[in-house]
């Protein structure tokens, strides 16, 4: 039951709109969404996909050094590993790239957890959130990304969304701030009965946070995401005092060693899980347990996801019951992509598929289609090559 092969695919998918954070556009169109695959193999002929699929801006890792730290580092390090031992694969994973706040380079370590944990669900014939062991739920809602200049256009796109099906709203704000109350605003009138909330991406001061946070109560919003910077451990607690809204913390929910020193500090009440971000199944769910563990609220978040991630997030998700619509938001963005048949979402509800592994297959011809230079890597056992 040993990794024999790990095959490494650049890949840029076309995409459909841009999202900006306050420090700019996260990719342009003509950037598309970019990301590493990889594919495993075991001695036995089993496969496993995963994926690294980094938001610039947003992550300090880029798809150039994904790509990079798995073929250098990360795949030979697991070649003729134990596909079982999934802590003994991160252990060498971290002892050739260090862990910190985070687990090192963690979107690049992700792709090698997803492709482990969909090779041994596939081999065991059950679906990840079957593996996971927690059924809370069997489906998962999307929330809509409200990214706008003005109110108009903030309620335009809203009302877009609930032609589809949306029953969630995440407002981007942050990058026009005295406009984005009333961006809110139009949101929340637009969409009656909805999920909506704020994301800052720590794009406000303490003072700029609490006065936000006061409008956004007499809007009656619930949740306002990662309004300070991640590291700001004061002003993230100043502000939980100083409202009864509830703070979600997304990027300083990196590891598990901050949330830790968050939770000790009385500083969190609500976490947003992406699994990009923290390393992999592996680590997310350990963040989930400690979560609920604690007390806390979790949301369900990522990074743009394309199929691969987003499959593996949507079987956590329905794992540990995550009631509120989350920020999987591949779908919005990503225009084409490499799965043999859709993933089954119908009216924006995400449904968790029953098949063994993630329950997608990934089409290898449109992969070339798509395929991102330098050219696919192919390491074996028995010898590296590219
Ligand atoms: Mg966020």
């Amino acid at each position: 039951m040993k990794v024999e092969r790990i095959e490494v695919f650049p890949v840029r998918l076309p995409t459909k709109a841009v999202l900006t954070l306050p420090r700019g556009p996260s990719r342009t169109l003509a950037e598309g969404k970019r990301i590493v695959l990889v594919k495993m193999t075991d001695v036995d002929g089993n496969i496993g996909w995963g994926e690294a699929g980094p938001s610039r801006r947003w992550s300090a890792e880029t798809t150039e050094s994904c790509a990079t730290s798995i073929r250098e580092y990360l795949a030979p390090a697991l070649l003729g590993h134990d596909v079982f031992d999934i802590a003994g694969a991160h252990a060498k994973m971290n002892r050739e790239l260090a862990t910190g706040m985070d687990p090192g380079q963690p979107i690049a370590k992700c792709a090698l957890d997803l492709a482990l944990h969909d090779l041994l669900c596939r081999r065991l014939g059950i679906s990840l959130q079957s593996w996971l062991g927690a059924k809370r739920l069997d489906r998962i809602r999307l929330a809509r990304l409200v990214s706008a200049a003005t109110p108009e256009e903030a309620a335009d796109l809203t009302r877009a969304g609930l032609a589809e099906g949306y029953e969630g709203f995440k407002v981007k704000v942050g990058h026009h701030k005295h406009l984005d109350l009333d961006i809110v605003r139009a949101v929340v009138e637009t969409a009656p009965g909805c999920y909506v909330w704020p994301d800052a991406n720590q794009g406000y001061s303490l003072d700029e946070a609490i006065r936000m946070a006061r409008g956004l109560e007499r809007l009656g919003v619930p949740l306002f995401e990662q309004p300070v910077a991640m590291s700001d451990v004061y002003a993230m607690k100043k502000l939980l005092s100083a409202t009864a809204m509830t703070i979600g913390l997304d990027e300083a929910a990196i590891g598990i060693p901050f949330v830790i020193e968050l939770i000790r500090r009385e500083a969190v009440e609500c976490l947003a899980i992406k699994v990009s971000k923290v390393g992999g199944i592996h680590y997310a769910r350990q963040m989930c347990d400690l979560a609920l563990n604690a007390g806390l609220k979790l949301i369900g978040s990522g990074l743009q996801d394309a199929p691969i991630g987003f499959a593996a997030s949507v079987h956590l998700f329905a794992a540990y019951g995550m009631v509120e619509p989350v920020d999987l938001n591949g779908p919005q963005f990503i225009a084409e992509d490499y799965l043999e048949s859709p993933f089954p979402i119908e009216r924006m509800t995400a449904l968790v598929p029953a098949s063994p592994g993630f329950g997608i297959a990934v089409d290898e011809a449109k992969l070339g289609r798509y395929a991102l230079g330098p050219e696919t890597s192919r390491l074996n056992r028995s010898r590296r090559a590219s």
